[in-house]
């Protein structure tokens, strides 16, 4: 057995709209709230998994979205396909530090402080 299944709602990446979004809403908390853990393992290739390790100890633990007139608190992420830095921010989602957006659904890794 693997598991109980999931939902496409539940397979969705935080950062993403959610599907029954209210129009108006707070924004969301950029902590990750699987406390428990996923049921899984990545497993990486040696070199790309030191390079990431490497990147993700330089991010910082919050800075301003890069977004030109965006001051909102965003989360410092590392894409992890790309081995790129990006920003998490609250209005904007998925940004690059030059303010551009990140389509799709990359995988990310965060620093763990
Ligand atoms: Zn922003």
């Amino acid at each position: 057995m693997f598991g109980s299944p999931t939902t496409a709602v539940q397979r969705r990446p935080a950062y993403l709209p959610h599907i029954q979004a209210e129009p108006r809403r707070p924004p969301r908390s950029l902590e990750d709230n699987w406390a428990a853990g996923p049921p899984f393992r990545l497993v990486l290739p040696r070199d790309k998994r030191d390079r990431l390790a490497a990147c993700v100890a330089h991010l910082s633990r919050r800075q301003c979205c890069p977004v030109a007139g965006c001051m909102a608190e965003s989360l410092p992420v590392l894409l992890v396909e790309a081995e790129q830095e990006g920003m998490l921010c609250p209005r904007h989602q998925l940004v690059l530090l030059d303010g551009s957006a990140v389509e799709g659904e990359p995988m990310l890794a965060t620093a763990v402080w």
